[in-house]
């Protein structure tokens, strides 16, 4: 009994021995495909597995609304689905069919994303800006930079989703350069585009300024790299660009005599390369013609803004397309944005009255330049327009003054002294009296009288031939320089 019990052990141990030996032999014959990865290609989703000698072919089938469907069959070692739409995610399985039987299946899935296609390469100001078509299904995008010559791409950028341009600001001067990009969702990537775009970039005009002068309007840039001519534009207030003049690539200097007096004069060049490459446009800038031949003189109002004087002045120098220049007080600005916004837009001077209305000969040298600076950044960060002037309040200057501050100190020879009397009519007899060419003349934006006043002498100066300019084309359209550390008190 004994023993009958112990051979029927043994006869279990070697059963199983002979089972497990069975069932391994089996499993190394129909060995599914190994290493099955799947990944985009350029028109579908690739599959790729390790090729097992002993098996005869591979079946691929792939998953459309639940249901296996059989795709192909094939006795190499991948299989492109070329039938595939952007976006979606398509399920795979693969497996091995041998002499004895067929394998298991094996799975992967895989997301299709077509590459995305690069739409132009151009010339922009600060470097190539490249645009592509949007990918509905992207969720980022990785941009590739190579230049002319070099093997290897190189990534510069990853994007979100929401943009569809990039410009590459490291792009230098006269060498070409070739993009591409692939769209990315999730872990899933297309490939890279392969019909690439190439521009060569051509640096912009630099620092182009205009200003008036006795001559016309005078520009001015800094001389570029390769350039074979510069091309300027101008247009009169909004109406259509027009070209100007085509110049050799040796000049910075153009006088526009062509230029259109009492309007906004508007400017921009772009370069034409030796290699016959177009730059982009520079920024624009734009100048009220002054005609130097003509009389002129600059209206100057201190210790705004105000909401009624100022808005009211203002009213006036649109209606006569006329420019004044207003020396604002810093702590006032902040409560009258507006006023200083529709001062840039109408071409009107701001410079700077001191933040406080500080009285200057009695503040140490650092109250003086923060005294300007503070009220300058205001300015500059409120209008876009950079500040050039200062007046002293009450006009009280010394050399101490004006060389801690640095700035031209601009002063006045007619002083109507609006503040003192507040009357209309003396404000209006004292500029009709004293008004020259060159002038300047001191009044405030804070009275009513000193506005229905201007609403007056206004159309009086304009019909005597005067141009009612601010203090610095007055100064630029006389060729008179205004220097920091000087003072001023007419053109
Ligand atoms: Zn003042």
């Amino acid at each position: 009994m004994k023993l009958k019990k112990q051979f029927l052990f043994f006869l279990t141990i070697l059963s199983a021995f002979l089972c497990f030996s069975v069932s391994a032999f089996a499993a190394d014959e129909l060995l599914k495909p190994e290493e099955l990865t799947s990944y985009n290609v350029e028109n579908g989703i690739k599959l790729k597995w390790k090729k097992n000698k002993s098996a005869e072919k591979y079946v691929i089938y792939r998953k459309n609304s639940k249901k296996w469907e059989k795709l192909f069959s094939t006795e190499k070692a991948y299989y492109t689905d070329k039938e595939v739409s952007d976006g979606k995610l398509y399920e795979y399985k693969v497996r091995a069919i041998y002499q004895e039987g067929k394998s298991d299946y094996c799975y992967t899935s895989y997301r299709f994303l077509k590459a995305p296609q690069v739409i132009s390469a151009v010339n922009s100001k600060n470097g190539i800006t490249v645009t592509w078509e949007e990918c509905d299904f992207a969720t980022s995008y990785r941009l590739l930079r190579k230049k002319q010559g070099d093997k290897k791409w190189k990534a510069i950028k990853v994007l979100s989703s929401e943009k569809t341009s990039y410009t590459d600001t490291k792009a230098e001067n006269g060498v070409k350069y070739f993009y591409t990009l692939r769209q990315i969702n999730g872990e899933y990537k297309s490939t890279y585009l392969t019909n690439t775009k190439a521009k060569t970039y051509t640096a912009t005009v630099d620092n182009l300024s205009v200003k008036n002068s006795p001559d016309g309007i005078t520009l001015r840039w800094k001389k570029g790299e390769d350039v074979k001519s510069y091309v300027i534009y101008r247009r009169v207030q909004s109406g259509k660009w027009k070209k100007l003049a085509s110049l050799k690539g040796s000049k910075t200097k153009y006088i526009d005599k062509t230029a259109v007096y009492g309007k906004k004069n508007t400017y921009k060049i772009r370069i034409v390369s030796l290699k016959k490459i177009s730059s982009d446009y520079c920024s624009s800038v734009s100048v009220y013609g002054v005609n130097p031949k003509k009389p002129m003189l600059a209206l100057t109002y201190d210790d705004g803004p105000s909401s009624s004087a100022t808005n009211s002045i203002l009213d006036t120098m649109k209606k006569y397309s006329a420019r004044a220049t207003f020396f604002v007080v810093g702590s006032r600005v902040e409560m009258y944005l507006s006023c200083l916004i529709r001062q840039a837009e109408l071409g009107c001077e701001i410079g700077c009255h001191t933040y406080n209305h500080t009285i200057l000969t009695s503040a140490s040298d650092s109250v003086i330049r923060n005294e300007i600076s503070k009220t300058n950044a205001l300015v500059e960060k409120i209008s876009g327009q950079k500040v050039r002037l200062v007046r002293a309040p009450g006009g009280s200057a010394n050399s101490r003054v004006l060389s801690a501050a640095g700035y031209p100190f601009i002063q006045w020879n007619v002083d109507t002294r609006d503040w003192e009397h507040r009357n209309s009519s003396k404000v209006i007899s004292s500029v009709k009296n004293s008004a020259s060419d060159g002038a300047i003349i001191l009044m405030h934006d804070l009275y009513p009288s000193t506005a229905s006043a201007t609403k007056s002498f206004v159309p009086y100066l304009i019909e005597k031939g005067y141009q009612l300019v601010t203090v610095s084309e007055m100064f630029d359209a006389k060729g008179l320089s205004l220097a920091g550390g000087r003072m001023y008190y007419r053109a």
